[in-house]
């Protein structure tokens, strides 16, 4: 049976995910940026938290967690590079590992750079994945702990994955996103597309996400930085990806 995701707002722009498998019953937060609104969502479709699957350390997405194993005794799965930053971890997991919700079956894929041991959990028969603060739509997360080479291989293993795979990353920054893409790409087409639709459902009150890495291979620049013309457009052509890809994130830092 395919898996039932339910998506909201947590804190002032961090999404909450559950992730329900409907044979077995059991429920996976993605993170857990606060308590509230992820039991509220419990609450709404009736699911019993049986899991919660942590991406990296940082508060606005571990923040719940003790809330939540105290109150549902749910198992705690992290990345092991960052186990001991992160409260009542049960299972650590590194590239290549297979998580379990149920009956579904995630692979763990690292994708360091925002964090060192940041990761991202692939639900391969389900066509979905959550990658946390490594890719954003048409943005992908700051370079905090690693290296802009070690965050452009990350999205490179992102954007390797099937062009169907549904995207569900940590915060809803898409309009920002495509107000500085722009800067970077003013002709692209798909780009433009994406920006009229973010701008309804923005309208409408609608989440920008889930995106797939199809629309994001065509629209966003930073899985672009290796096509001549995104390096051209800058001033870089002939660069190396990875040097040109560290351009358009320190662009986009001081944007
Ligand atoms: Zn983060
Ligand atoms: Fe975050």
């Amino acid at each position: 049976m395919p898996a039932e995701i339910r998506l909201f707002l947590c804190r002032s722009d961090n999404y909450g995910v559950l992730l329900h498998d409907p044979e077995s019953g059991a429920t996976a937060s993605i993170d857990a940026p606060e308590a509230g609104p992820i039991e509220a969502a419990l609450k709404a479709t009736g699911w019993a938290l049986t899991d919660i699957l942590v991406t990296h350390h940082h508060a606005d997405h571990t923040d719940g967690i003790k809330a939540l194993k105290e109150k549902y005794k749910c198992r705690v799965v992290a990345p092991s590079a960052e186990a001991d930053t992160i409260p009542a971890v049960d299972q650590t997991v590194r590239e290549g590992d297979k998580v379990k919700v149920g009956t579904l079956s995630a692979n763990v894929i690292e994708t360091p750079g925002h964090t060192n041991g940041h990761i991202t959990y692939w639900f391969h028969a389900d066509s979905v994945a959550f990658v946390g603060d490594t890719l954003f739509s048409i943005g992908c997360g700051r370079v905090i702990e690693g290296t802009p080479g070690m965050m452009w291989r990350s999205l490179c293993k992102l954007r390797d994955l099937p062009d169907d795979t549904e995207i569900y990353c940590g915060h809803e920054y898409t309009a920002a996103n495509i107000r500085f893409a722009r800067t970077i790409e003013p002709d692209n087409a798909a780009l433009a597309a994406r920006e009229t639709q973010a701008k309804q459902q923005v309208a409408t009150g609608e989440p920008t996400i889930p995106t797939t890495i199809g629309e994001e291979k065509r629209a966003n620049p930073f899985l672009r930085a290796d096509l001549p013309e995104v390096a051209a457009g800058i001033g870089m052509a002939g660069k190396p990806a990875a040097q040109v890809f560290a351009e358009i994130r320190a662009r986009k830092n001081k944007f």
